[in-house]
């Protein structure tokens, strides 16, 4: 055992009486209605936070629209890019305090919430604070003959699309939000954050941090609440850009309401049910740690983590045995203790999903290792491996975003370009062998936003990132945003 004693400044932050971070300081809340914020390794009610409504929702767009006329359309992309850079100063300053605030909230454990979601995001911000100077538009040289001697050419302008809404999910919201944040800010755009009513805290955190670090009230702003609140957000005709990330059901929907709300621009991060190959050629021991890293971080309640293994026939018993030898030995504890290496899931609802799925895929297939829910307090549920009676069984495509593998054996390649693309998802996949010509030759078949070769759920900030089919539209990163964040305008001159 090795737990973290809660930072004073932590416990204070829990108490207060947080209403929603609005041109630059924290307002009360118009409706006096409270989220209870739980801690899921405790089942205790550790804060509490508001519920926006549409007055909290128009005050917050009022602002950044405000600002984005005012304050940061006269500030330059120097001092812009400079700003992100001292919040991600601050973020690695007061970095325990945000990672315990999202450990306590979400589950993750402490050493996740400090080097992933904490010091990560410093990364992700300090990568976008650098585009701020090199967003530039475009010279070109018209075709169109000349009548009467006259020349012509033409340029583009890349313009701010202006406030945009983020949307996070609970999974990675400080670092969800970093991604958004920094995209619009170092654009030119401001922006009304509305986190997950189940991780809101070290957003609202992250945004007091803004003004420490010099950046205009209205930039940055943070309302807190569920689906309605971001409803009221999306139907705001201040809006000009939605940046939502979470489910593909909620990201349908919002798609729809964003079209209807006079074309507001959308791009969608949502689900997958992620699939990785192991071949023949792979050494199992090498690959193992990787494997159940990519798997198994953060209880398996990562978009990008992989649900269903094929295995090669050749190697499936040795990679059974192996893996269930592994998931066996997991220390599976509280979030807060250094010494865990698994942790609850991140909220009741989500706990109860898990094991609703469970109860569903245990009827029809054979639990190798876990299956149960833990026989303790908070929402614990086992690392759980599933040998598959029956590959075509649609539970196997539905995402559980939980600890839960599949394992499927395979022989045939191309059969298993088919399983692994047989899903109404294409967010990630992976190839685990030596082999650099099956691998070439696969990589294009796969319908899928990212490939790995021997690695699988790694994000990097110049590598841009996003899903086909139903997980989504649009690209995160590198310097794919920029189209999603800003207008083009084009400009031609006769001469
Ligand atoms: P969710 O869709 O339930 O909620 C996400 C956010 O949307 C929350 O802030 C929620 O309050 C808000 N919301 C819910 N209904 C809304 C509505 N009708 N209008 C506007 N806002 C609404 O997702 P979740 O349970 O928070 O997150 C888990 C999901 O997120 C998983 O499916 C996971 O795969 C996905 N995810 C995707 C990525 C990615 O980059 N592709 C990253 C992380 C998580």
């Amino acid at each position: 055992m090795s737990q973290v004693q809660v930072l004073p400044a932590v416990t204070a932050f829990l108490q207060r009486d947080h209403g929603h971070f609005i041109n630059g300081k924290m307002l009360q809340a118009d409706d006096p209605t409270k989220i209870d914020v739980v801690n899921p390794a405790t089942e205790a009610v550790i804060s509490q936070i508001s519920l926006g409504n549409h007055i909290d929702v128009d005050k917050a767009v009022t602002s950044a629209h405000q600002a984005f006329k005012t304050s940061w359309a006269v500030t330059t992309p120097y001092e812009r890019g400079q700003k992100l850079l001292k919040l991600a100063d601050l973020m690695e300053k007061y970095g325990e305090e945000l990672a315990q605030l999202e450990s306590l909230s979400t589950g993750k454990l402490i050493n996740l919430a400090r080097q992933l979601e904490v010091q990560q995001s410093v990364i992700f911000m300090r990568y976008f604070a650098g585009w701020a100077t090199k967003i530039t538009g475009k010279t070109m040289q018209p075709s169109l003959p000349s009548m009467q001697g006259e020349l012509y050419t033409a340029f583009t302008l890349r313009q701010p699309v202006g406030v945009v809404a983020g949307i996070v999910p609970w999974n990675f919201s400080l670092m969800i939000g970093v991604w958004k944040l920094a995209s619009a800010l170092c654009t030119g755009c401001t922006i009304v954050l509305k986190p997950s009513e189940f991780a809101s805290l070290s957003l609202l955190r992250l945004a007091e941090l803004s003004v420490e670090a010099g950046i205009p009230e209205g930039v940055i702003n943070v309302v807190t609440g569920d689906g309605t609140t971001g409803q009221c957000l999306i139907e705001s005709p201040l809006v000009k850009k939605v940046s939502f990330t979470g489910s593909v059901p909620t990201g349908i929907a919002i798609g729809k309401l964003a079209m209807s709300s006079d074309l507001t621009r959308v791009s969608l991060e949502l689900g997958g049910k992620n699939a990785l190959a192991i071949f023949e050629d792979t050494n199992i021991d090498e690959i193992l740690p990787r494997l159940l890293m990519a798997t198994f971080v953060h209880q398996g309640q990562v978009c990008a983590a992989p649900e269903k293994f094929f295995v090669h026939a050749s190697k499936y018993e040795e990679l059974v045995t192996k893996l269930a030898g592994a998931l066996r030995g997991m220390n599976i504890g509280a979030a807060m203790d250094e010494s865990s290496a698994f942790g609850p899931l991140s909220n009741l609802p989500h706990f109860n999903k898990v094991k609703n799925y469970l109860e569903q895929v245990k009827q029809r297939h054979q639990i190798i290792v876990g299956g149960e829910v833990c026989d303790r307090l908070g929402y614990y549920v086992e690392p759980t491996l599933l040998a598959v009676n029956d590959a075509e069984d649609p539970l196997l495509n539905e995402e559980c975003f939980g600890p839960v593998i599949c394992i499927i054996p395979f022989e045939n390649e191309d059969r298993l370009v088919e399983q692994m693309n047989h899903a109404r998802f294409g967010l990630t996949a992976s190839l685990w062998t030596n082999n650099l010509s099956r691998a070439l030759r696969l990589i294009p078949k796969l319908e899928v936003g990212t490939v790995w070769i021997n690695m699988h759920t790694f994000l990097d900030p110049a590598v841009p990132f996003g899903g086909v089919h139903a997980s989504g539209m649009g690209r995160e990163f590198a310097d794919e945003f920029i189209a999603d964040y800003t207008e083009t305008k084009s400009v031609m001159m006769c001469y």
